[in-house]
């Protein structure tokens, strides 16, 4: 026993990876060991913490090896792992498979005591910062399974810290490398390509090496084929640091066996040739980093981000439980007030529904907002067999759809477009356009749309989602078609999944404070459309839902795949997939893409027959982290893995070796043999495995525990480490929330609306504004001393819907002004008047300020309205936001005062 900063065994549990290919990092973490006073063991006989078993769905191999373990390690003061992911494993999921009580309990106490070897000296000896010396530029990886808490990242920075002439950058970025266990070998293409994006974003060939925590990432990375990647393990730092105050980068000898005409499955030939087009990439991982980064600023303005999360996932759990009960309240409410309600119980009843719709009513064109239910039942599809004519309205779904594609991103249809694809896309319209400018491309589509816009006889339109209790129908849009596709046909039919119900209006309002944020970043979307009933400017207008089935009762009974239904679509857990970064949604080849569309097309259609998704996952467990739903969409697939057999043949020969130490060694010498020896042959046995891989590692020949029996006497090393150290204080690091602040409701308000694009004026100044133009004018909310005002100083006020069509401006009172999102929440009659002329002029009270939208929305009556925040936008051609896509360009607000409007 060694004497140093505390006396105590520690125990090393050497991970599978490490101890095939990196008995450096072993030894090095047992210097680091015995450099702080412990006397330190690895243990032979663990081999393995059953991690892959455990997320390909094995939980009956991967409870062997939990159980091996806790046996192995019960008695163990503590134990240490130079890995993030075998900790995360012991202490968090050995919880869901072992059953036997004894071992159980046995494993709550061994929990506590398990550590990786950074957190094991910040936390548990409580050093603060590591001493020594090292001259050189790193950057860090941060491996999925490492805690993202400020506190972690500070201490490790910390710890580095201390080391002299060592600089080591900590980029923000944190997604996956692309390893993802048994993913790195089965999907290897796209395991490749997303390594090749980590690299590139760690800008690797501007340091002298990459640090990272994690031993499967560092394999993984050092097998991508033609790149130099340079890693060490953080141990081999904090190690060499203190005695030669060099480090050598690690190393491993690749064999290459994927060879052509490999026969693999259709998802991934699609997801590999995805991956390999370089271009394709570009565009859409430039387009998710936008939305990260927007979501990210988003949640930062809001401060009680976490809070709203947690009532959205109770609200959407509740609803889920309750959806049959729910459906019977807001049946009634809803043919109360007019609407009628048909309940589709598959995809071919919900398109019989919308044809008989559309004959009755004569339909030949139909003006359609963005639906994926509709997509999912194949609504579109079925009008135009009518000889209807159907035109997507929501830009990126017009574009997709005149291109014959899917959508490839739930919120973002068309992000793996260029400006150049998008103008030649138009061009196929017959007209020939100057430019690819993003603004022109827009003003073009929304010249094109608003003529269709205003001759459809009918619109479809999707509904977010369901009030219960007050019978109403919302609808979520940035650029207005919704609004439009809503209000100007005679006949409207919104189309929505039996899981889309919620109690009430405030359990709505709960879904709206997060949906915006997770889909584009925004506190809230510019227009929220509220349907109530069949009014809004037409005689016999009637409307329609169609409430579409597909499964969701069966799904609803089934306890692995109930959460999803959860879902509110906001696409968030696409943004951070590290596969969908790489292949975009179009690889999936189903409606849904993504972590969520793997999920709803195993469920909707078949776990067996959609397999091959399974594979599209590193369970990185970003999805999970972003869901606002809380949904465990790692977990879903874990299990949903369990159901499947997939890849197992590879499995359970990786399980037949990992069994015992002995096989181990042996499985790991022969596959080396026969590498060398009988290449052709092994290679033929990878592909049969289903290993997908170009280059795979070849283990090293001295075995860990020989090499450790070699090494020179530990206490050989000259150094005096406390001396360099500096205990932690605990306190530090703690993240405070930022606070929303005191603003009072109409400072709150200016700050939220003009965030949102909105502009204030004063009486006067709209004057000035209108003089001489077109003003159309809602005499039910506007004062008639504003509009005699207006006509007095030369604007040429015009009323209803023909006015609307010609006028430049649009003169509206509200209902309230929306403190909590700088909304203007507009009735029934203002619909014209708000959307179709370019500027949109709201004139309201000062009494008219509230603080949040439950109390805007409070008894909330009309049969349509609106609420509006900022002006209609687009950011569907390569993110370039656009105003004025289908609504106004401009908002603008005047708060009169008392005696604006009178006579002189
Ligand atoms: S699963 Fe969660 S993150 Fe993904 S779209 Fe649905 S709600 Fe959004």
């Amino acid at each position: 026993m060694k004497g140093g900063v505390l006396n105590s065994k520690v125990y090393i549990f050497s991970p599978c990876v490490a101890r095939a290919l990196f008995p450096d990092i072993l030894i090095e973490t047992k210097r680091v060991i015995e450099l702080l006073g412990f006397e330190s063991i690895i243990d032979r006989k663990a081999t393995c913490c059953g991690q892959m078993f455990f997320n390909n769905g094995m939980w009956s191999e991967a409870k062997t090896l939990a159980k091996k373990f806790v046996r192995l390690f019960c008695d163990a003061p503590l134990v240490v792992a130079p890995t993030w992911s075998c900790v995360e494993m012991v202490r968090q999921h050995y919880g869901e498979i072992l059953d036997d009580p004894g071992l159980v309990r046995e494993w709550e106490s061994l929990r506590t005591r398990v550590f990786e070897i950074t957190e094991f000296i910040a936390k548990r000896c409580s050093i603060a910062s590591w001493g020594g010396e090292l001259k050189a530029k790193a950057v860090f990886h941060y491996s999925c399974h490492m805690p993202k808490d400020e506190k972690t990242r500070q201490e490790i920075q910390d710890l580095f810290g201390g080391i002299r002439g060592l600089e080591v950058f900590f980029p923000p970025s944190e997604h996956c490398c692309g390893f993802g266990g048994s993913f790195f070998a089965f999907m290897g293409a796209v395991s490749e390509a997303i390594g090749e994006e980590r690299l590139k974003r760690l800008e690797h060939d501007k340091f002298d090496f990459i640090v990272s925590s994690e031993p499967g990432c560092m394999m993984h990375l050092l097998s991508l084929p033609e790149k130099d990647a340079r890693l060490v393990h953080t141990v081999q730092i904090l190690s060499e640091a203190l005695r030669s105050h060099k480090v050598e980068p690690l190393v491993v000898p690749l064999i290459e066996i994927e060879g052509k005409g490999v026969p693999h499955s259709d998802f991934y030939e699609r997801a590999k040739k995805a991956s390999c087009d370089v271009a394709l990439r570009q565009k859409i991982v430039y387009a998710l980093d936008h939305a990260v980064e927007a979501r990210r600023k988003a949640i930062q303005r809001l401060g009680n981000y976490e809070f709203l999360k947690t009532k959205v996932k109770e609200t959407r759990e509740m609803s889920v439980a309750e959806m049959q009960s729910l459906w019977h309240v807001a049946q009634r409410a809803l043919e109360q007030k007019g609407i009628k309600v048909h309940f589709a119980c598959d995809s071919e009843e919900a398109k019989k529904l919308a044809v008989e719709i559309a004959k009755s009513c004569k339909a030949r064109l139909v003006v359609k907002g963005k639906s994926m239910t509709s997509e999912e039942v194949g609504v579109r599809e079925a009008l135009i067999e009518t000889h209807a004519e159907v035109v997507e309205t929501d830009l990126g779904e017009f574009i997709v759809t005149l291109r014959g594609e899917r959508a490839s991103h739930l919120v973002a249809p068309a992000l793996h477009l260029s400006r150049r694809d998008v103008q030649e896309t138009f061009e196929r319209l017959g007209f020939s356009l100057d430019s690819d400018d993003p603004q022109c491309l827009a003003e073009f589509a929304r010249a094109y749309l608003r003529k269709k816009f205003l001759s459809a006889e009918m619109g479809v339109f999707g509904v977010n989602v369901v009030c219960a209790q007050e019978g109403i129908l919302l609808t979520v849009t940035n650029e207005g078609n919704g609004r439009l596709c809503i209000t100007l046909p005679k006949v409207v039919v919104g189309i929505c999944g039996l899981e889309k119900i919620v109690p009430s209006l405030r359990h709505a309002c709960d879904i709206l404070r997060v949906l915006p944020v997770n889909a584009t970043g925004q506190t809230m979307t510019s227009y929220v459309t509220f349907l109530g009933g069949v009014g809004g400017g037409h005689d016999g207008r009637e409307v329609h839902l169609i409430v579409v089935d597909n499964g969701r009762t069966r799904i609803a009974k089934d306890a692995t795949m109930r959460p999803i239904l959860s879902c509110i679509r906001c696409g968030a857990c696409s943004n951070v997939c590290p596969v969908y970064r790489v292949i975009g949604g179009h690889a999936y080849g189903a409606v849904y893409s993504g972590p969520m569309g793997i999920m709803w097309t195993l469920a909707l259609y078949g776990v067996e027959k959609n397999a091959d998704l399974l594979d599209a996952c590193t369970l990185c467990g970003e999805c999970s982290k972003v869901c606002p739903a809380g949904i465990d969409i790692a977990r879903i697939i874990r299990l949903l893995r369990g159901k499947v057999f997939q890849n197992k043949k590879a499995l359970r020969l990786a399980y037949f070796a990992l069994k015992g130490t002995t096989r181990f060694r042996l499985a790991m010498g022969l596959y080396r043999f026969s590498a060398k020896n009988a290449t052709r042959l092994v290679e033929k046995t990878m592909r049969a495995l289903g290993i997908r891989r170009r280059f795979m590692p070849l283990p090293r020949k001295i075995q860990t525990h020989e090499y450790l029996r070699n090494e020179k006497p530990l206490d050989s090393i000259p150094l005096s480490l406390t001396k360099d150290m500096v205990h932690s204080d605990e306190n530090n690091g703690a993240f405070s929330p930022q606070s929303m602040g005191n603003d009072d409701v109409l400072g709150l308000f200016t700050r939220m609306f003009t965030q949102a694009g909105g502009e204030e004026m004063t009486f006067q100044e709209i004057l000035k504004l209108t003089a001489g133009k077109v003003v159309v004018c809602d005499e039910k909310t506007v004062p008639s001393r504003v509009i005699k005002a207006l006509s007095g100083n030369g604007a040429k006020t015009v009323h209803g819907l023909e006015g609307a069509k010609e006028a430049t401006f649009g003169l509206t009172g509200c209902k309230a002004l929306v403190a909590e999102t700088g909304s203007v929440l507009l009735g029934e009659s203002s619909l014209f008047e708000s959307l179709l002329p370019e500027v949109h002029i709201v004139i309201a009270l000062k009494r008219q300020f509230v603080e949040t939208l439950d109390v805007a929305l409070d008894g909330f009556r009309e049969n349509i309205g609106c609420l509006v925040t900022g002006p209609s936008r687009t950011a569907d051609i390569e993110k370039r936001l656009i105003l004025g896509m289908h609504g106004p360009k401009r908002v603008i607000l005047c708060v009169l005062e008392a005696n604006d409007g009178q006579a002189d």
